[in-house]
């Protein structure tokens, strides 16, 4: 793998256990020597997994619409800042670079983002791994939801199996190195 996309807050987070988790993945990543992908913001948990991961030595690529560019939040260090049109534009670019996708605690633009490229895998467009990193049992009541939606029918087991849940970053980058897409179709032929 050489370049991970991670989806996280453009908040920190009311407790400091969310920027020391981007810290702790932002080294493991390095130590790897795996790049990073992400949304280019400064701000919240994304400034401190790009600060942290350049600080190592490692390359950070940020994906932004013009608009967001132009509210100041853009990075101004990184290896490399992608301009995009949309928001939609921007995700499909992101999505592109990277060879598999990690969310870390967020808000809404963490969860969507996680979810749609979840979706896009169950649906066969993309081959690659997605994993939370479950810090502090931040995703705790999401995977309650989907196990719920499982139980009702509305998601796949095999598809549910598809995001890999660690809270150390090092457990969820080996559990991606052995990823196996499932072989089951969103729906009968
Ligand atoms: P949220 O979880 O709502 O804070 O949104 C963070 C996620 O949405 C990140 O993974 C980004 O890719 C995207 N995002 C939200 N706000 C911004 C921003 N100001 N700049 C860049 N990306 C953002």
């Amino acid at each position: 793998m050489q370049r991970i996309c991670v989806y996280c807050g453009s908040s920190p987070g009311e407790r400091p256990v969310y920027a020391e988790a981007a810290r702790a993945l932002a080294g493991e990543l390095a130590s790897r020597g795996v790049d990073a992908v992400y949304g280019g913001s400064c701000k919240g948990i994304m400034g401190v997994l790009a600060d942290a991961l350049l600080a190592a030595g490692g390359k950070v690529y940020g994906v932004m619409p013009h608009s967001l560019v132009r509210k100041e939040v853009g990075h101004a260090g990184l290896t490399e800042l992608h301009m995009t049109e949309t928001m939609h534009e921007r995700k499909g670019l992101m999505a592109d670079m990277a060879d598999g996708f990690i969310a870390m605690p967020g808000g809404f633009g963490t969860l969507e983002e996680i979810i749609e490229i979840l979706t896009w895998g169950q649906l066969g467009f993309h081959d690659k791994p997605c994993g939370l990193l479950n810090v502090d049992g931040y995703f705790d009541r999401l995977l309650a939801y989907l196990r719920h939606a499982e139980q009702e029918g509305f998601v796949k087991s095999a598809h549910l199996e598809m995001l890999m849940v660690e809270s150390e970053p090092a457990a969820l980058l080996d559990r991606f190195t052995g990823y196996v897409p499932p072989a089951v179709a969103k729906w009968r032929d």
